[in-house]
């Protein structure tokens, strides 16, 4: 049976309530200052997110925290967004894939949604994201990017792909929702059919400047009901 819907979701600031990468850098790294000096680049174009993103996670290993103490760090100092679990079990019973699309690292989200998600769920959760080099030897920061992008990953992309994945060549195709809150989400927009921008952050701001259709949320409690509603269940 061809889903009637699938759900893509950023991960940092949208699934989790606090930005990994941000988290890492303000603590651990260069700092809250010097990354929003980096983040006023990305926004303005100055500076790709590929390049801002290794010199925010360089900052982090140059003061000697290697990657295993950062994820353990971050199990500790993340929260999920109260919503989510409740929209992995809606997808899972409905048969709508969901699926993470992040710029961040394959390695620390699955280790978050290993810590902090009911284990039942974890099966109906699939991500593309970025991805350290030799993963065991967590001494390593080498980041290899899944594209060659000026994010690191095309999110578009990867929606494409996963569309021509469950409904090929199928003029009829489910709805596509996508879930974000920053400037990497917004090329993922042009092929979705209902963007979920998260209020207060920099994705809603993008949408008004770019006029791009976006609804507002608070949390995954919004997109939820949202979703049953635009699918009538
Ligand atoms: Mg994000």
């Amino acid at each position: 049976m061809t889903p009637k819907a699938i759900v893509f979701t950023d991960w940092d600031g949208t699934v989790t309530l606090q930005d990994s990468n941000d988290m890492l850098t303000d603590d651990l790294g260069m700092g809250h200052k010097n990354r929003m000096l980096l983040n006023d680049k990305i926004i303005n174009n100055e500076l790709t997110f590929r390049n801002a993103f290794k010199e925010m996670l360089d900052s982090v290993s140059k003061n000697g925290y290697n990657l295993q103490y950062c994820i353990d760090y971050l199990i500790k100092n993340v929260k999920l967004d109260p919503g989510f679990e409740n929209t992995v079990k809606f997808c899972s019973i409905n048969n709508i894939p969901l699926i993470v699309v992040s710029s961040g690292i394959d390695i620390i989200i699955e280790s978050l949604l290993f810590n902090l998600l009911d284990p039942s769920l974890h099966k109906f959760i699939q991500i593309y994201s970025n991805h350290v080099k030799s993963p065991n030897e967590f001494d390593s920061w080498n980041i290899v990017y899944r594209d060659n992008s000026d994010f690191g990953h095309d999110k578009n992309q990867s929606i494409l792909h996963a569309v021509n994945k469950y409904y090929g060549s199928s003029t009829e195709r489910g709805t596509l929702f996508y879930c974000g809150d920053g400037v990497s989400d917004v090329s993922a927009a042009r092929s979705c059919d209902l963007l979920f921008a998260k209020s207060g952050h920099d994705l809603v701001d993008i949408c008004i400047r770019d006029k791009i259709n976006y609804l507002e949320f608070n949390s995954f409690h919004d997109i939820l009901s949202e979703i049953k509603k635009e699918l009538n269940l």
